[in-house]
């Protein structure tokens, strides 16, 4: 990997092969080779060949390194010349263990070395054929053939062996630059690309924020008008009541007033909803898990639900697979998740109705069921009820009044639960919401069944704020 983890280009990665083509080097190579009568070969910065060789002589090929000692010399000429290069910094010009003029052109990428380019195989003068057969006779090679071999060595001037081995220099670094400048550039780009997709993600977000928040005052004001509006004509007409002295009758009173109480009723429950949106979208919102009977939390309020909804002469019933089941839950929570659901289905199911409240077992987990045979939800809508805002019907000429926040509430808790919500509907025949909450419970025993039961009056009054927009 030449980019670590950091996205940073590390330079002691690089391999020659990631910035120039090797084609394109091995036919340079070959070319160079074969038009200066110069053998060569690139290896890496551990001496590892990585072309093919070009134009090598058969001294070297079928005698030098034929021999088993004569080619481990080979290499150690090649490692230490290698070696000499980059501590020259260019060209390194010798005469190898077999008596031939070699040089080594270091590849050099911002001061570090990635491989070196050899040539050579060649003499300045003619050979003093002695030094060969010693040669020969130390590597174990028949010195007749290798000075027949030697005959076949190009003698080439000092000044000409320099030259090409400064422009084999030249010509690898400069491609091994472009290549290093490309790798650069393609860094540049994606980290652009990446910046770019950040900043539109952002933007997208700062986008829907606005939408939302756009939303969030229509919405709040058209639902914070109408109960106010109610609320203020009550007033004017229990003061006229008053002035005219004919607030004689209590039953004048108590019907204004507890008309009244409902809608402060649907301000408070549109306030809660929007202050638990807004902690939910910093993450303030929490959980106090305590292991909880979860069966005792949904039955107790159903019950506590059923008498409100047989003003609609709704009936609810309820019935389980297991009689108790401990989980770590926060059951205020789960009240408010059922409530919401409840509430949904008493407001959208017509009088007569019926509702069934379910839950199944499932030993890891347990799927609760509300069921209802009310209006039911177009098929296209079963997704987006879940976002925040969302009424099928928001016309303001619409049956039901309701903000649209509720489901979305009720689907984050479920999940800041670890569970699922779905919906299954039919229009015309009702809608289930089915809720899969998995069973857990947490090891420190004074978490162990909670006790906090909230008296009844508190009860009562959660439920009345839910079902403020139920004229019931
Ligand atoms: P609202 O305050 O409008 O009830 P919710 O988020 O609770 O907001 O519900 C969103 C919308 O989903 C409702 O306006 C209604 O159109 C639809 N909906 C929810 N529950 C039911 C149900 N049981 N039957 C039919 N429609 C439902």
């Amino acid at each position: 990997m030449i980019i670590n983890n950091k996205e940073e280009i590390c330079i002691d990665k690089i391999e020659i092969k990631d910035v120039i083509d090797m084609n394109l080097l091995q036919n340079f190579q070959d070319h160079f080779a074969e038009s200066m009568d110069i053998a060569s070969i690139t290896v890496d910065r551990y001496g590892n060949p990585v072309t093919k060789p070009s134009s090598y002589t058969r001294f070297c090929s079928n005698y030098i390194h034929c021999s088993i000692s004569g080619d481990k010399k080979c290499a150690d000429c090649h490692r230490k010349a290698g070696e000499e290069s980059a501590k020259l910094g260019g060209p390194y010009i010798y005469i190898c263990h077999a008596g031939l003029i070699d040089f080594a052109a270091p590849i050099i990428l911002e001061g570090v070395q990635i491989g070196t380019i050899l040539g050579g195989q060649i003499l300045i003068e003619k050979p003093e054929e002695l030094r060969y057969i010693e040669t020969a006779r130390e590597l174990d090679i028949e010195p007749d053939k290798l000075i027949e071999a030697l005959k076949e060595i190009k003698i080439i001037s000092e000044k000409n062996i320099k030259a090409a081995a400064e422009v084999l220099f030249l010509i690898a670094n400069a491609l091994s630059k472009i290549g290093y400048e490309e790798i650069k550039l393609k860094k540049l780009s994606k980290d652009l690309e990446d910046e770019v997709i950040k900043t539109n993600a952002l933007l997208d977000e700062a986008n829907k924020y606005n939408e939302l928040k756009t939303k969030l005052f229509s919405t709040i004001s058209h639902e914070l008008k109408t109960p106010l509006n109610i609320i203020f004509s009550s007033v004017q007409l229990l003061e006229d009541y008053y002035n005219k002295k004919m607030l004689t009758d209590d039953r004048l009173f108590y019907k204004y007033s507890n008309i009244m109480k409902q809608n402060c009723y649907r301000l408070i429950r549109l306030i809660d909803n929007v202050i638990d949106m807004n902690k939910m979208g910093v993450g303030f919102f929490e959980l106090n898990l305590k292991n909880n009977d979860i069966i005792k939390v949904i039955e107790d309020i159903t019950i506590s639900i059923a008498e409100f909804a047989n003003r609609k002469k709704i009936k609810i019933i309820f019935d389980t697979d297991v009689e108790e089941k401990i989980t770590a839950c926060d059951s205020d929570k789960i009240e408010r998740v059922m409530l919401n659901l409840l509430s949904n289905a008493i407001k959208f199911t017509d009088y007569g109705g019926m509702i069934n409240v379910t839950i199944y077992d499932k030993e890891n987990y347990i799927l609760i069921s509300v069921k209802d045979n009310g209006i039911g939800i177009p098929e296209n809508m079963q997704d987006k009820i879940f976002e925040t805002f969302t009424q099928v019907d928001s016309s303001l000429r619409r049956n039901f009044e309701g903000s649209g926040i509720g489901l979305s509430i009720v689907k984050s808790i479920v999940e800041m639960h670890k569970g699922e919500i779905s919906v299954n509907s039919q229009l015309g025949i009702g809608s289930e919401f089915i809720i899969k909450l998995p069973i857990k419970l947490l090891e420190d025993h004074n978490n162990y069944l909670s006790d906090e039961c909230l008296d009844l009056n508190q009860k009562l009054e959660k439920i009345k704020i839910q079902l403020s927009d139920i004229n019931l």
